[in-house]
Parts: structure tokens; sequence; C-alpha cells
């Protein structure tokens, strides 16, 4: 017996045909005597919907009613889909955000999970009730409704799965699980068995929108095992339990899963980053301080940073790269606070992507840097920024070169799928 969290996606509750099949889903998962806790989302375009009403009825709306407003989507799907497993003869119920309770702190709007006290669920759990949790969703300190971020509702089965201390937490999306690589742009894409915790975490964060990103650091640090899958399977699919999908995991259990792992596990790109280059700057100590400071200061993220060598009189050239919705922003605050950082020109460049290869493979093997560098010019594509960490290396290109790119890596790391085993 095992005690298990089913998250399922927008795509996945949207109406009662497909709301009925992830009842079939769950009733397949609890047979057995499984415990089983499942996390909604609202209907896909819900949440887009109801934001829109929020700034339809008040521009500057209080963030806190917002919550109240767009949280009502989860309590929908949550509430049809246990009167849907009650149809098909299930003990189920649903339990809100205040009810569990998930306990949150932080702003409204980007709530973050505090603690949850799931003891009167489990004990229902526990006789044999399947428990419907609406996603996203929780309770302030002073005891109103918050929402956890767009796309909250991964961070929330996580969290729920942490305080339940589930064996497994399964998402079930409309993929059916990780790739090396987009797969729309390499057709030998492979679907990953597992990955560690850390690689997902670069993997989202440069543009493999499986989760959200903060549910994979929650799942980290609470050691939470969870598992992409999907949800579009007949009846004859192979269970979740025989992990179909992909896994994400530790390090110490992905040396048990997969010991011939390659040096480069996947291939991410991002075209929504822009690149600002200030040209002649001061090449003396406080000029970088006076450039990121006020971006800082206006919660702009800035990515990959060079300072060239000092060329005469003192000078340099310093360019970095922000995501490309702060560019106008970005250059207004450069723009103002030009007499102090003391540049000639600023040029900027939005039509660019940033390719990153990520393993955690990489950290006990050279080359895999050089091998990027020496692929990518035998194509003739040049590359203008670099930045690495330890399981990862990044470079922007031009964005009309993505593509190419991402293709000639895939197949540089031995990672397309061979025809034989397909
Ligand atoms: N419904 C919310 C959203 O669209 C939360 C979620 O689905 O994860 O952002
Ligand atoms: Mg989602």
């Amino acid at each position: 017996m095992a005690r298990i969290v089913m998250k399922f996606g927008g795509t996945s509750m949207a109406g009662t045909e497909r709301i009925r099949r992830v009842a079939s889903i769950v009733r397949r998962q609890a047979a057995g005597g499984n415990e089983v806790a499942v996390v909604v989302s609202a209907m896909a375009g819900e949440t887009d919907r109801l934001v829109h009403f929020c700034r339809e009825a008040n521009p500057m709306f209080d963030p806190a009613e917002y919550d109240v407003v767009v949280s009502s989507g989860e309590q929908v799907t949550s509430g049809l889909l246990a009167l849907t497993l009650q149809a098909l003869g299930e003990k189920a119920r649903s339990w809100l955000g205040w009810q569990v309770p998930v306990r949150t702190i932080e702003s409204h709007a980007k709530a973050r999970v505090e603690n949850i006290d799931a003891s009167a669920m489990i004990e229902c759990m526990q006789r044999g009730e399947i428990a419907v949790i609406p996603g996203f969703q929780g309770i302030s300190d002073e005891g109103r409704i918050s929402t956890m971020g767009r796309g909250g509702s991964d961070t929330s089965a996580v969290a729920i799965a942490a305080a339940i201390g589930a064996d497994r937490c399964d998402i079930y999306t409309d993929v059916d699980g990780v790739y090396t690589t987009d797969p729309r742009i390499v057709a030998k894409a492979r679907k990953l068995k597992a990955v560690t915790y850390e690689e997902m975490l670069e993997l989202a964060s440069v543009g493999a929108k499986v989760l959200q990103t903060r549910s994979v650091g929650l799942a980290m640090k609470e050691g939470v095992r969870v598992q992409v899958l999907s949800s579009f399977i007949g009846e004859d699919s192979p269970p979740a339990d025989d992990l179909p999908g992909t896994l994400i995991v530790s390090d110490e259990e992905m040396e048990t899963i997969d010991m011939e792992r390659q040096h480069v596990t996947g291939i991410a790109h991002d075209k929504n980053e822009a690149k600002i280059i200030l040209t002649r700057v001061p090449d003396k100590p406080g000029t970088v301080a006076h450039i990121f400071e006020p971006l800082a200061a206006a919660s702009i993220n800035v990515d990959m940073i060079i300072q060239n060598v000092g060329r005469d009189k003192g000078e340099t050239d310093v360019t970095f790269t922000i995501p490309q919705t702060d560019l106008p922003r970005a250059q207004a605050l450069l723009e103002e606070h030009r007499p102090n950082i003391g540049f000639n020109r600023i040029i900027t460049d939005d039509h660019i992507a940033k390719i990153s290869v990520v393993g955690v493979g990489m950290k006990s093997h050279a080359g895999v840097a050089s091998t990027m560098f020496r692929s990518l010019s035998d194509r003739g594509i040049n590359i203008q920024a670099i930045s690495t960490s330890e399981i990862k290396v990044s470079v922007i290109i031009d964005e009309d070169e993505t593509e190419l790119a991402v293709r000639v890596l895939h197949t540089a790391y031995g990672l397309d799928a061979n025809e034989d085993a397909a």
C-alpha cells in the first residue's frame, strides 16, 4: 500500500468528459488500498478569464480580492472531481485551502506555503476516502484566501506530498515526460527515465516549461519524489506505479536508476531574453555596481554579464542579458543613471536566444563546454556571450539560429534516439 499525490493540470480538467477520464485514472490508483490525494488546477483558460475580470473591475485591483476571484477556478474543479468520483462509487471529498489548512505567508497573488497540517485529511484518507484539493490556493495568516502565483498548483501538489509524507507525487500533464530537448525541434528527442532535481531546476529556468520552477525547488528541499506523466492515456496503458513518465529524484536515487548516463542530460532554449551593451564605461572600481544596483532595485533579473578587457583611456564595454519584457524599463533606468555610470552608448538586441546544455555528468567530465563551442562554430554559429554553472553551460546566439543550434548540439552530445530502438 502506498500514499500517492496525483496532480492534474488545466487541460486535463477542461470539461465534464475530461474530468471523467481523470476520475477513472484516480480510481485505478486508489484500487488495491492506496491512499490518494488529488490536487487539481482550474479548467484550461479559466484563470486567465478570471484575471481579466479583475482587471476590468479595477485596474488597480486589491491583491486580496484578486485572490478571492482567481482561486475560484480550482474550487469548481475540485468539487466536480469529487462529484464525478462519487458517481463512480468511490468515497471522495474536496478539501479547500482553508479546510486542510494550507497556511501561506508573503503577499497575496504570490503567496508561499508556510505549513500544512493535514492530520484531519490523512485520517479520512486512511478510511479509504479520496481527498481532492484545489491547487493554487491557501489561507493567509489573516485568515483570508491566498493564491500562489501562476502555475502554482504544481507547488501545491509538492507541498501536499511533503506534508502527508507521500511515496510519490505524480504530475499528470499534456506531455508524457521530460525530454532531452523540445521534440518539436528535434524529432529524435528522447524521453528521459529520470532527471535530478538540480537538472530539472536548470532545465525549467532555461525554457523547459513542464513544471513551475518553484515546485522543483520545493521538491528538492523536501525530498519529494516527483513523476511527470501524461494524463491522456487509455485503460490499457501501464499504471503510474510502473513509472512510465519521467522521475525527478535526488542524485543518490539517480545513481540507482541510470548508471550509463550521458554527460549532458538535456538541451534547452529560451528566446525570452534581451541583450544590452554599454560602451566605453570607465574601467574603475564601482562602475558595475552603478550599472546593476538600479536594475536590482527595480527587480530586473540580470542573467549573463561580460566585462571586456579595458582598452586605452581606461574604458571598457559591459554586456549583459535580462528578460525581454524588462528591456524598456531597463533602458529607461540606465539612461536615468547615465551621469553616475558614465557610458557612451547603449546598444540593445532582443533578437537573441539562450541555448543551454544541462547535466550533472559534467561535474566530473571535462570537455563539455569545448564540444559545445566546436559544434556551434562548425556550423558558423556565432557565440555572443557565455555563462556556466556546475551543471550547465549557456550561450547567447542569434535567435534565427536557435533550431539549428539545438539540433546540432543534440547530435553532438549523443542524445539522438537511435532509430532501431524507436
Ligand atoms: N490555475 C492557476 C494558473 O493557471 C494555477 C495552476 O493551474 O497551476 O496559474
Ligand atoms: Mg501548469
